[in-house]
């Protein structure tokens, strides 16, 4: 680990709230998110049909080599634009990992304009 925060995890142990997706397909997030325990996932998946990740997004800490994404460095933002483009960066959004973010870090604001848009792929995820 190098304490780096994936912002795009599945809903695995280990793994926080980051963001809720709104009606207009853009995540909402939570800046304080909780940490996503056996309860809350219950209480999440009762609200909602299919993968958790459909409906929220979790960030969870960097699996570098144990995620399919990484190359030495996370190709999952590369894959976001390619699936969603890249968006003009309006003001930042209020995440609450951004001091940690593997996105940030590689990409700065070009990666929060297109992050809210990003639907997680549950089965493309090795959180570790
Ligand atoms: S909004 Fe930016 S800093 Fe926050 S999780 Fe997304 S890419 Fe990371």
């Amino acid at each position: 680990m190098t304490g780096h925060t994936c912002p795009s995890a599945s809903a695995a142990p280990g793994a926080t709230l980051l963001g809720v997706f709104g009606p207009n397909g853009r995540a909402i997030f939570t800046p304080h998110g909780p940490k996503l325990t056996p309860e809350l996932r219950d209480t999440l998946a009762a609200s909602t049909e299919g993968p958790l990740e459909a409906r929220f997004r979790f960030a969870a800490p960097c699996a570098q080599s144990a995620c399919v994404f990484w190359d030495g460095s996370c190709r999952a933002v590369d894959a976001a634009h390619e699936d969603y483009g890249s968006p003009d960066a309006a003001a930042l959004p209020e995440c609450g990992i951004r001091d940690t973010c593997r996105w940030w870090a590689q990409e700065g604001a070009r990666a929060c304009a297109v992050c809210p848009l990003v639907r997680t792929a549950a089965t493309d995820v090795n959180a570790s």
